[in-house]
Order: structure tokens, then C-alpha cells, then sequence
């Protein structure tokens, strides 16, 4: 084939199509093949019907993107997609790495989608109104000593704090721990808001404190967010002041 290929790395957005930008839609509608972990393809299901849909498990991250390339090599257009924001936490920074490590010029354009953080703040009010820190606690690939110095020093600089893949069934201790490093520098009343499923079918929103954070349901569908030592609650938002005089 001549025809020159192009990758799409697409951020989904949180998982309503309502809250998928047009960039985004074109990317999709455009594609020749369609590449995502099957959670994530039923997503867009309505938008991608008689392309190519190729759909991998969850941890063959570099096998997909291996894949994605190959499909583009021989001309195609696709779109390899990632929940929220494909950039966070996403597909785009492996798809550049395995595109330099194959040395091949093909095109990648990344198209940025609302990522979780964004679309929990939004359901929980004005949370993330001041300085605010994202934080996986995924140590699947980063060290966890590592991420607990990261949650320390945030909490020491009484930054927000939004957290991404909190606890899965595998993975329960770390939200303990990140509860009690953030004790040692945010107060117990600290306001925490917890959303599952945020933007999308199922949304369930919780706003607690840091001392009965973990009473409540934390699960991998769930961003956690805990305010800084201004942060308030009030009837049923959860507020981050900025400074305005009113
Ligand atoms: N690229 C994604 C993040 C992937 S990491 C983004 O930008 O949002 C996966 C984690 O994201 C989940 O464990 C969960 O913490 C969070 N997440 C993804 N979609 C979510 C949603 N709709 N509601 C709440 N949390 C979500």
C-alpha cells in the first residue's frame, strides 16, 4: 500500500460518549482500525461500526502498540484508545516508545480526552480550585517507595491530592498507607471525595474525611480526591476555595 498510515492515540474521556470531544470523534470516524482493551472499545460501540476492532487484555500494553504500528505501516489509519485522558496513565507515552524503539516514521497525533480527575472535581463541585497533585498508586510499574514519598510530600505541601487506581482486589494495603501519610501532614477533617464511576453509567459520589475515608467503597473505578486545609463541604459540594474576596 502507498497510502502514508497515521496514528490516533484518543483519550475516551470518562466513558459517556456526551463527554467525548469532536477531535475525538473524527479521529474515531476516520480510522481504518480501531485498537483498545475491550472495556474501553464498548465504550464507543455505536461510533465504530464496520471498522476493524482489534481488542487486547488489559496488560498487553506494548503488544498493543506493537500492533497499532503494524496497522499503520501498511497505511492504514488507526486509533488506539485509552480511557480519560490518553496521556495520563494512558496508551500515548508507550506508543511514542515503541515507536522510537522500532525506529519507523509514522505519524502519532494524541488526542487529549477529560480525564478522571477532571470529571470527578466536576460531579463533586469545585474541588480542584488550587494547586492539586495526580497520584497513581498503581506500583504494578513504579516502585512504591517511590509513590509514597510522592504522597508525603504533597500532603507536606497541602496540596490537593487526586488519586487514581486507589485499590483493586490485588492491591489493598496502598490506600491504607497513602491514608496514613497523608494524616501525618493533613488534618483527620481534611474533606475527601470519592467518585466511581464518574461521567458515566453507575456514577456514585461520597464526601467523607480523611479519618472515614476508608468506610467507604474504594475501588478501580473510583478516583479519590482530598482537599487541602481549605477545602469545605457544603450542601453536598465539595468546595476549594481560591481566595476571592466576596
Ligand atoms: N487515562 C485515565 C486514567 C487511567 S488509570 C484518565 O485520564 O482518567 C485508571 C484509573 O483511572 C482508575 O483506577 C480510576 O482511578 C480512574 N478512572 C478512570 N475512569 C474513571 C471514571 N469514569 N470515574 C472514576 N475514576 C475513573
Amino acid at each position: 500500500m502507498n497510502k502514508k498510515g497515521k496514528i490516533y492515540v484518543v483519550g475516551l474521556g470518562p466513558g459517556d460518549i456526551e463527554y467525548m470531544n469532536q477531535r475525538a470523534l473524527q479521529a474515531i470516524k476516520d480510522s481504518d482500525v480501531i485498537i483498545g482493551y475491550k472495556t474501553y472499545i464498548k465504550l464507543i460501540e455505536d461510533l465504530i461500526e464496520g471498522k476493524e476492532v482489534i481488542d487486547s487484555g488489559m496488560r498487553k500494553e506494548v503488544e498493543r502498540c506493537n500492533l497499532t504500528l503494524d496497522q499503520a505501516l501498511e497505511g492504514k489509519i488507526v486509533s488506539i484508545v485509552s480511557s480519560g485522558d490518553a496521556g495520563i496513565y494512558g496508551m500515548s507515552g508507550i506508543m511514542h516508545e515503541v515507536k522510537f524503539e522500532r525506529n519507523v516514521d509514522v505519524e502519532i497525533e494524541v488526542v487529549p480526552g477529560i480525564t478522571s480527575a477532571s470529571a470527578a472535581a466536576a460531579t463533586l463541585g469545585a474541588p480542584l480550585m488550587h494547586d492539586f497533585a495526580v497520584i497513581s498508586l498503581s506500583d504494578l510499574l513504579t516502585d512504591w517507595n517511590l509513590i509514597k514519598k510522592r504522597i508525603e510530600c504533597a500532603a507536606m505541601g497541602d496540596f490537593i491530592i487526586s488519586i487514581y487506581n486507589p485499590k483493586s482486589k490485588g492491591r489493598v494495603h496502598q490506600i491504607e498507607e497513602a491514608r496514613e501519610l497523608m494524616l501525618k501532614h493533613k488534618s483527620p477533617k481534611t474533606v475527601v471525595g470519592i467518585v466511581k464511576n464518574a461521567k458515566r453509567t453507575g456514577e456514585q459520589v461520597v464526601i467523607t474525611d480523611l479519618e472515614h475515608m476508608l468506610e467507604h467503597e474504594i475501588d478501580m473505578l473510583t478516583v479519590v480526591i482530598v482537599g487541602n486545609e481549605k477545602t469545605y463541604e457544603k450542601d453536598g459540594k465539595m468546595i476549594t476555595p481560591r481566595g476571592y474576596k466576596l
